[in-house]
């Protein structure tokens, strides 16, 4: 069985993203979205929007996911006015905080795509709870963080079950970021996926390339806004929405829910 997983094709093997037992595999990359670049590496802008209580833990996400080979983030002076909206102009991603409200979620990671290509990315953190003293910790701010930038790459997550053995990865739903083993940074089942979705180079790039005025379609914080409900975690949750913008764009919200 082990050598038939091997050599599934890459299309069934991110299919099987989130049902695999452990990280046996590179396999959750959530379908073929990617940033296109030219070159084998490349440097994705993390605009700053979030304010002090935030900024340790987005330098962490940034330091950490640029432990990758073939992609780092550099952090920027953030270009988002409105925070509820946290609208990315083409080509980076901006990061913000806000008393997004009661609404259920402690993150957002928001993922434009044209095609199989990223064109622009938001993260959102909800400080509707992370003021609260159950969310108020450095473990929580700090996985939720690396998560939603890990969306913004194309990860999916590596497991959805809130109530299993962490796998020492940020991209692993918990109820307990602590652990052991701790879910508060990547590990390198998450390096490899990135080696993977990024083994190829495009003819064009989707990195960088600023628009004049961002279009805010897709930047919702309600359920209304998403769009379809196309990934579901171990407890029936959505975990992924999928709206359609037209003209070949689509958006995808990932979800990073209360308990
Ligand atoms: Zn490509
Ligand atoms: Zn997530």
């Amino acid at each position: 069985m082990r050598l038939r997983r091997l050599i599934l094709p890459l299309a069934a093997t991110a299919a099987l993203a989130g049902t695999a037992a452990g990280p046996a595999a590179a396999d959750h990359a959530w379908a073929n979205y990617h940033w296109a670049r030219t070159g084998t590496t490349f440097t994705l802008t993390l605009g700053d929007n979030v304010s002090s209580a935030w900024d340790p833990y987005l330098d962490q996400a940034s330091t950490d996911w640029s432990g990758s080979s073939v992609l780092d983030t550099s952090k920027a002076t953030g270009t988002v006015t409105n925070l509820k909206r946290c609208t990315p102009p083409t080509g980076r991603v901006e990061v913000c905080n806000a008393t997004y409200g009661n609404n259920g979620w402690l993150g957002l990671a928001q993922i434009w795509a044209s095609g199989d290509h990223i064109t622009k990315g938001a993260v959102k953190v909800n400080d509707s709870y992370f003021n609260t003293s159950s969310y108020n910790k450095a473990e929580w701010r700090r996985m939720v963080m690396c998560q939603e930038v890990g969306h913004t790459f194309g990860l999916g997550h590596q497991d959805e079950n809130q109530t299993n053995t962490n796998l020492g990865t940020c991209m692993d739903y918990t109820s307990n970021p602590l652990g052991p083993p701790s879910n508060v940074a990547p590990n390198t089942h998450d390096y490899d996926q990135l080696v993977s979705i990024y083994a190829h180079v495009d003819s064009t790039t989707t990195v960088g390339a600023a628009a004049a005025s961002p279009s805010a379609a897709g930047a919702g914080n309600s359920r209304a806004e998403w769009g379809t409900a196309v990934r579901y975690s171990r407890d029936g949750k959505p975990s992924l929405f999928a709206r359609d913008l037209g003209n070949g764009e689509q958006v995808f919200t990932f979800v990073t829910w209360a308990e």
